[in-house]
């Protein structure tokens, strides 16, 4: 397990999306019920409608399946992270929102099910990796692999990891090698850094070179549509620059 992985869920709380989401919030204001053509958002991806990212995702299946734990925090501060549009780009993802999973039924019915074989995506001196998960996780026809991953700062992850005791109690995967994160906005996060679309987007990788995803290159569209989101982010930003803002 790379120690550089310590911090990999911070991106998401390294505030460069921060201030675009919190702009279009600002913008959207559904209180007084009248939105222009130009701040109307979309529904689907949440996003300003001349910002809708939906065109560039073409979601796709894994064997895998992703369970992603939003924060109750995270979630009500930014309605447009990673998060959820990884849970556009994968056709067999959920994203649960909370900040106590312990009793939570879903989560528990599908850690419990015997057809899983259930990890949590988060690093730790035990964390396994792809490389050395072994044939009976990689290659068994009964289970299949469940990764939860937490969204959230760092600080919220680790509460959320702290007060949830079923997923604190799951065996961690983590990468088995470093990354950096592609967030070019303002505030640069450490190198190390990775949002959570990266960071499935980096399993998968990790996950097919193991043999055990055959995506053909379809876990790109994580990738595209992160770095649409990271060019408005800094148009945005270079916008806000120009007005002196
Ligand atoms: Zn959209």
């Amino acid at each position: 397990m790379p120690p550089e992985w310590v911090s990999a869920m911070r991106a998401e709380s390294c505030s460069c999306n921060f201030q675009v989401n919190g702009f279009m919030v600002k913008k959207t204001d559904l209180s007084k019920g009248v939105q222009s053509e130009n701040r109307a958002e979309c529904y689907v991806c949440r996003r300003a409608k001349k910002n809708c990212l939906c065109d560039s995702i073409k979601p796709f299946s894994t064997k895998m399946r992703f369970v992603i734990l939003m924060h109750a925090k995270e979630a009500r501060r930014q309605k447009t992270g990673t998060a959820r549009l990884a849970k556009l780009c994968l056709k067999n993802a959920e994203l649960l929102i909370g900040t106590d999973f312990t009793r939570n039924e879903r989560v528990n019915s599908l850690i419990q099910d015997p057809s899983y074989n259930p990890f949590v995506l988060y690093p730790g001196p035990k964390a396994v990796s792809f490389k050395t998960l072994g044939d009976d996780a990689l290659k068994s026809e009964e289970k299949t692999l469940l990764i939860f991953v937490i969204d959230g700062t760092w600080a919220c992850a680790k509460r959320l990891l702290g007060k949830s005791q079923n997923i604190r109690a799951l065996p961690r995967i983590s990468f088995s090698r470093s990354y950096i994160s592609q967030f070019t906005i303002k505030k640069q996060p450490k190198e190390h850094c990775v949002s959570t679309i990266e960071a499935i987007r980096y399993l998968c990788e990790e996950a097919e070179e193991a043999g055990y995803e055959k995506l053909n290159a379809q876990s790109e569209t994580l990738m595209v549509v992160f770095k649409k989101m990271v060019d408005t982010q800094i148009n945005y930003q270079k916008g806000k620059a120009r007005r002196g803002g």
